[in-house]
């Protein structure tokens, strides 16, 4: 089965190499005889939805989410009605924080966000730095985080995880990222997906349900050896801290 991936400015939001996590998912997509099918949505493209089955947005420094962010909004109903038909979402620190209402950045600019995932985000004086690990609903999930944004979720809103050493979506909540149904956001890098098998398949499952129109698949289990050890890496870097 081929699944179709909207990769939302791919020049603008890699810092960290965040596009990794495309290639992550399109080596564990083939393994399991499917393949990744990646768009590039770009300034001024139109999002048609019910035409992709997951939509990816990296991280980016203040300057790179300003240049697209009334881009991005002016697709906020599209991308909104693509969240309500079943296509998953994964985004990545200044991805995730333009798909909440709005970021507010580090000289005063307001960014308007997509308006998907209940949350704001204004940038604090210091920046949140450092290896951080988290314990979510697929285990834990190590990574590296670097940003000045703090991340408040509206109060019925559901993290991704809880933060076991690190900062997290503000350093105080003991919260890190959001989930609403099959979208994910986060301020994990590094990229996120190598080290974090088990949140790859997660989000190839939900990408395969929206392609079918059925349930998420369980997908056949692989040799994830290298990963473990890279996922024990990180958490020992974060745990360390
Ligand atoms: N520019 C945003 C911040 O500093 C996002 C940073 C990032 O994507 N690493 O909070």
């Amino acid at each position: 089965m081929n699944i179709r991936v909207g990769h939302l400015y791919p020049d603008y939001l890699n810092i960290y190499a965040d596009r990794g996590n495309i290639a992550v998912l399109a080596r564990r997509a083939a393994w399991r005889g499917h393949e990744l099918d990646v768009t590039e949505i770009e300034i001024g493209d139109a999002v048609e939805p019910g035409a992709h089955d997951l939509y990816y947005l990296g991280g980016g420094q203040d300057r790179e989410q300003l240049l697209v962010s009334h881009d991005l909004a002016a697709k906020a109903e599209q991308l909104k009605e693509a969240h309500a038909g079943g296509a998953a979402f994964l985004a990545v620190c200044g991805g995730y924080q333009l798909l909440g209402r709005g970021y507010r950045g580090h000289h005063g600019d307001d960014m308007p966000g997509v308006g998907l995932l209940p949350l704001e985000t204004v940038a604090g004086d210091r920046r949140l730095i450092g290896n951080v690990l988290i314990e979510t609903e697929v285990g834990p999930v190590a990574g590296f985080e670097n940003h000045a944004g703090r991340t408040l979720l509206d109060p019925a809103a559901e993290p991704l995880g809880r933060v076991v050493s690190g900062f997290g979506n503000d350093g105080q909540s003991g919260y890190e990222g959001c989930r609403l149904g099959r979208a994910v956001g986060t301020y994990l890098h590094g990229p996120l997906l190598p080290r974090n098998p088990r949140l790859a398949d997660w989000i190839l499952a939900q990408a395969l349900a929206h392609r079918t129109g059925g349930e998420p698949p369980e997908l056949a289990p692989l040799d994830d050896e290298l990963e473990a050890e890279a996922q024990a890496v990180s958490s020992g870097r974060a745990r360390g801290r």
